[in-house]
């Protein structure tokens, strides 16, 4: 029996409802699948930043370093600030360990209605660097309260960090649709984007199968809302690539159901797993909140773990519970998490 240590993180708001729902999902399918998924739970967030004045322990990275991965619900409140939660949890969960690719699938999914009228079939996975670009801590604010106020914010690309994120994505692409996009802006930020388009251009090469457009980001997009079926792997940097998978996720339907992954590929330190939605105040306690992007970065999680096996029948049972019209209100369903949830069970162990 192969053993894995997960460090759970339910956190905030909905958070404490889907996690457990997702983690029901993961006990039955380790049963079923012959794992040990020794779960480990912290009651880190908002609620212990209340108590505490910071949203883990100091010792708290060392603590996750003992678990090979990280299953996380939500974090925020709207008692705490987004950049105290930011920067007191996630940045630094994200830069300890070395967790420079954040995945995103969106993936169109029978029974989750897309606002798109088109009813083509979107799948496509977006490959963000995680751990520099845009979001650096360089800069500062001068002539406080004065008409000539500034504020300078330098962005960071460097070889290692771009090529990386590059091979990543290129690697992707090569077991996928061998179509690789890159999002860039280099007509107008002429220093730091001409080096990722350049950095980009050299990485792929080295996967001959793989064809690589460079797009300008704003055209992309576009492209992502009036015909995302066109594109299989796209490659961005931390903002650029915070920002359309966000609109990703838009266009397949509701933001419950999407799934993310923040990876460091090699495995020397844990990976995190969570889904792209927040803590959901508006509907949290309510038992309304979408459990199949907690249960999604789940099945993510086995696969990163070494399981595809076990992931793929995590993927199945969830997916067809949705494709025989069962969902919660978000996707214009009925059910509640907890029943949602029991429908998911019954599938997995029907589909044994
Ligand atoms: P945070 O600050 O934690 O990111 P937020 O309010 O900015 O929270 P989300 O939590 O992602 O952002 O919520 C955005 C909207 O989507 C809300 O109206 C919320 O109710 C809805 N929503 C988010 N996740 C789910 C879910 N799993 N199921 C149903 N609705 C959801
Ligand atoms: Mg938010």
């Amino acid at each position: 029996m192969t053993t894995h240590k997960i460090a759970v993180i339910a956190g905030d708001g909905i958070g404490q409802e889907v996690v457990p729902a997702a983690l029901e999902c993961l006990e039955r399918i380790a049963r079923l699948h012959s794992l040990d998924l020794q779960f480990t739970h912290f009651d880190w967030g908002s609620d212990y930043y209340l108590r505490h004045g910071r949203m883990m322990p100091e010792d708290g990275l060392e603590q996750l370093a003992r678990h090979e991965a990280i299953f996380l619900g939500a974090v925020g409140s709207p008692q705490v600030s987004d950049a105290e939660s930011l920067w007191g949890l996630l940045i630094p969960i994200r830069r300890e360990f070395q967790q420079y690719i954040n995945v995103r699938p969106v993936k169109t999914l029978d029974g989750v209605k897309s606002p798109l009228a088109s009813k083509e079939p979107i799948d496509i996975l977006i490959v963000r660097e995680n751990n520099e670009g845009e979001y650096s801590e360089i800069g500062g604010r001068i002539y406080r309260g004065q008409p000539h106020e500034s504020a300078v914010q330098e962005t960071i690309f460097t070889r290692l960090g771009v090529s990386r994120a590059a091979h990543y994505a290129a690697s992707q692409a090569s077991s996928r649709g061998r179509r690789l996009t890159s999002a860039t802006k280099s007509n107008g930020i002429i220093h730091t984007m001409p080096f990722w388009d350049e950095i980009v251009e050299e990485a792929v090469r080295l996967y001959p199968e793989v064809t690589l457009t460079s797009e300008l980001v704003d055209a992309l997009a576009a492209h992502l809302v009036l015909k995302p079926w066109t594109y299989d792997v796209i490659v961005a940097s931390n903002l650029l690539g915070d920002i359309l998978s966000d609109l990703g996720s838009a266009v397949t339907g509701s933001i419950g159901v999407a799934p993310s992954a923040n990876l460091n590929p090699e495995g020397d330190f844990p990976s995190l797993f969570e889904p792209v939605h927040g803590s959901a105040p508006d509907i949290a306690g309510m038992g309304l909140a979408n459990p199949v992007g907690q249960m999604w970065s789940g099945a993510m999680m086995l696969e990163h773990l070494g399981h595809p096996e076990a992931a793929s029948h995590l993927q199945t049972a969830f997916e067809s519970v949705l494709r025989e019209g069962l969902g919660t209100r978000d996707v214009g369903g009925t059910s509640s998490t907890s029943e949602f949830t029991a429908a998911v069970l019954a599938t997995i162990d029907a589909i044994d």
